[in-house]
């Protein structure tokens, strides 16, 4: 997203939709979503189309262009480009009759008449927007997130997209690392159960499938350990964290049949991701069987010189493709790089077939999305597709589900609507429509959010007296955001007097009967190019806090972040942490404040005290000194405020009987551990029962804690389940650097199964040999 022009500020309206003449002729259902060895019939159209390519036009294939076609100016050059044969993919237009448009050009103009394949960040919705990738991890709830990706695929098949460059998967223990809000968070066994959920819902059963849109996890590799957390800085990873941590949910996405992998921008231990012939052949391909294509990140082919592994574009582009890149996303204002590609075939820096192999996907790709039989979509229907009432209730049901209760003193909440008869509702963030949607949503979709305020007035009714003072501002970035120009056009609010303003807050909650501060980041905030050096609340918002808790009124905080904010401290007594919720995220807040839905997220991240306790992760090895673990700074604890997989209820939980059914197993053979889980509490609701393991001995040193099984379970006051976990020997297995190789060791195992990663009741097991 790097060097979007100011011009694309101006917002689009979308056209309208019908059949969807795409999904009416889906391609032949094969059981993986990527090609399948035996799809004859693809391979053949594309060897017989290759046969047909000169070297120019394969590069053109290999050639993204960011396609911002609503604003002539900047589309003319891209225009051009797709009527010349030269551009293989366009991203960044979601209007349908301007993607109708693109693909005649392609269609009709071109020689070979190939369509366009039409990428764009479908992150957490297109038109409906869910809550942002870190929330949804919060949720613990695979159906809802593979759902909730349909509907995004959904919309997006419906206007002429084919693919999103989504889901993020990178694993990320540092949150100053403002894309950590992309992802699932700290933990390898939730992103990857996340990850394969994601491209379940992008991607339907199979490549092609009516209604859906190909799957581009990203960014590989090792994005998510940027130094310091600072955005597109180097990665160092050990060959430790690279295969345990940070690897897995690709592998989980790729082994969930994603049809696209987008390389990393930065370079991992010194080799920039897109030249990483390590990375993008022997472990995507060869270990791992991918056999779908590469795409750069934006600009990435050419940054190859700029991280200074090459000399010019010739040679970015030629050691990209022999890395295994297939295709360069290439920025506005950027020469594409590819193009060179055929003087040097003819210059002997690169073969036809080498050439050839990394066009063969991207074309298996069109074919497979049905592009060459019907590359148009309906316009007509597109707009009833984005309208559809079904998709609202689905994002009002996934914000529901991933917000997280971290604290409710006295049982403040859900607000008793009978006894709350005047509320103030105070902060910064309570009456913005806008960061509600959260990063990484763009205008021209016409995303649409009420505020909290709306929606805590529309819940409320007439009989309670609604008052509201925004409090303080959240100041600007002082290095701005490079996606506040995709916002469209705002009008700088007025300044307000700060001083009067928390005046005026405490007066408000002293004349009410509770307080809702609804307190946060701005979304700008979090996202690409939004690293954080400091977790405090922004502003002078704790102060703002501190001043209306002093007041003696119940104060419920209402967080919207996507990181952990130093909030710990405050004496208020609810702090209920709803992220970004999305395009139906007022509602859902306003039914969890007041009780019509019962919290039941949990953290997919360590809550760490301060930025300075980062990196983090509840699953650290046991070093030497296990026992004053919590004891690493003189300044105190370095424990988290809340722990990874921590989150309340209305109601509460209560474990027992943990068995372990096979206490002695041999390798390979699954371990089975049942538990009970129940609700002792006065009403119904959500529990995510998690299931640690830790190897007790073996090659190496293993973390304390991992999670290894989780399930999220509904039950109503008094109800009791017995809840069954299988370990698999996947589940056992780690790579050693002792001998640098996955190993299964023989040992004694610990696990645990409870409400968080310090579950207590716990049992053991050991691995013996076959
Ligand atoms: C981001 C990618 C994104 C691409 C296209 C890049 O700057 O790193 O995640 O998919 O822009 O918007």
């Amino acid at each position: 997203m790097r060097r979007i022009a100011a011009k694309f500020a101006a917002s689009l309206l979308l056209g309208s939709a019908l059949i969807h003449p795409a999904d009416a002729q889906a391609g032949p259902k094969p059981s993986s979503s990527q090609l399948p060895a035996n799809d004859a019939a693809i391979e053949a159209r594309v060897e017989a189309l290759l046969a047909k390519m000169t070297a120019e036009e394969k590069a053109g294939q290999l050639s993204q262009f960011f396609y911002f076609a609503q604003i002539p100016a900047m589309a003319k050059g891209v225009d051009d480009q797709i009527a010349a044969g030269k551009a293989g993919s366009i991203l960044f237009t979601t209007d349908p009759k301007l993607l109708n448009r693109a693909q005649k050009m392609a269609v009709e103009q071109t020689r070979l008449k190939i369509p366009l394949l039409v990428g764009f960040d479908v992150i957490h919705g297109l038109h409906t927007i869910f809550p942002v990738p870190l929330a949804m991890a919060a949720s613990w709830d695979l159906k809802l997130v593979e759902r909730s990706q349909a509907v995004a695929a959904q919309e997006a098949r419906a206007v002429g997209i084919h693919w999103t460059f989504a889901p993020n998967v990178d694993v990320a223990l540092d949150a100053r690392w403002g894309r950590i809000v992309e992802g699932a968070g700290e933990d390898p066994y939730l992103g990857s159960a996340m990850a394969a959920a994601q491209v379940r819902g992008f991607q339907g059963s199979y490549i092609g499938a009516p209604s859906h849109i190909i799957a581009g996890p990203k960014h590989f590799a090792g994005y998510g350990a940027a130094m310091g957390g600072r955005d597109y800085d180097q990665s160092e990873i050990s060959e430790n964290q690279l295969h345990n941590l940070y690897l897995p949910p690709f592998k989980a996405a790729i082994d969930a049949g994603a049809g696209n992998i987008m390389a990393a921008y930065m370079a991992l231990n010194g080799v920039p991701a897109a030249g990483n012939h390590r990375l993008l052949t022997d472990t995507l391909r060869t270990e791992w069987g991918f056999r779908g294509w590469v795409v750069s990140d934006a600009g990435g082919v050419d940054a190859l010189r700029t991280h200074g592994i090459a000399k010019d574009g010739t040679e970015a582009a030629v050691k990209a493709i022999s890395a295994g890149t297939n295709m360069e996303m290439v920025p506005p204002g950027q020469k594409a790089h590819m193009p060179s590609l055929a003087a040097a075939i003819t210059e002997g820096k690169l073969t036809t077939a080498e050439l050839d192999a990394m066009v063969r996907p991207v074309l298996a790709a069109k074919f497979r999305m049905g592009l060459f039989e019907n590359p148009y979509v309906d316009e007509a229907r597109a707009a009833k597709v984005l309208a559809d009432p079904a998709h609202a209730v689905a994002a009002r049901a996934a914000a529901e589900r991933s917000a997280v209760l971290l604290r409710n003193e006295g049982d403040l909440l859900p607000l008793d609507r009978r006894k709350v008869r005047s509320l103030a509702v105070i902060g910064p963030l309570a009456d913005s429509q806008r960061d509600m949607l959260g990063p990484w949503i763009f205008s021209m979709n016409n995303p649409s959010a009420e505020s909290l305020l709306a929606g805590i007035r529309a819940k409320v009714g007439q009989g309670v007296t609604v008052s509201y003072s925004e409090g303080v501002r959240i100041p600007a970035r002082v290095n701005p955001s490079p996606f506040d120009m995709m916002d469209g056009k705002r009008t700088k609010p007025e300044p307000i007097d700060e001083d009067a303003e928390i005046a005026k807050s405490v007066a408000l909650a002293r004349q009410s009967d509770a307080a809702i501060l609804v307190l946060g980041e701005a979304q700008n905030m979090s996202g690409e190019k939004a690293s954080r050096a400091s977790f405090d609340l922004p502003g002078r918002q704790k102060e703002l806090l501190d001043a209306v808790v002093a007041t003696g009124k119940p104060v419920v905080v209402v967080l919207m972040s996507a990181r952990p904010l130093t909030v710990q401290d405050s004496k208020a007594a609810a702090i209920l942490d709803i992220w970004y919720p999305g395009s139906q995220g007022a509602a859902a807040a306003a039914n969890l404040l007041f009780g019509d839905a019962v919290p039941g997220g949990k953290l997919p991240i360590s809550w760490v005290r301060s930025a300075a306790q980062t990196p983090m992760t509840y699953a650290r090895l046991p070093s030497h000194d296990p026992t004053d673990a919590a004891k690493r700074y003189q300044e105190g604890s370095n424990e988290p405020a809340w722990p990874f997989g921590f989150g309340l209820s209305y109601t509460s939980f209560a474990y027992s009987n943990l068995k372990v059914l096979t206490p002695k197993v041999a390798h390979g053979s699954p371990v089975n551990i049942t538990v009970d889980v129940a609700n002792s509490g006065p009403r119904s609701g959500d529990e995510v029962a998690q299931l640690y393991i830790h190897q007790k001995h073996g090659t190496s040193s293993r973390p304390v804690r991992q999670l290894k099984g989780f399930e999220r379970v509904t039950l109503k006051p008094g109800e009791k389940r017995t809840l069954t976990f299988t370990l698999s020997p996947e589940d056992l297995r780690y790579w050693s650097d002792a001998t640098r190789s996955w190993i299964e060791d023989s040992s004694d195992f610990e696990v645990w199964v409870g409400g968080d990663s310090t579950a207590s009741l716990g049992g053991s097991f050991e691995v013996g040999e076959r």
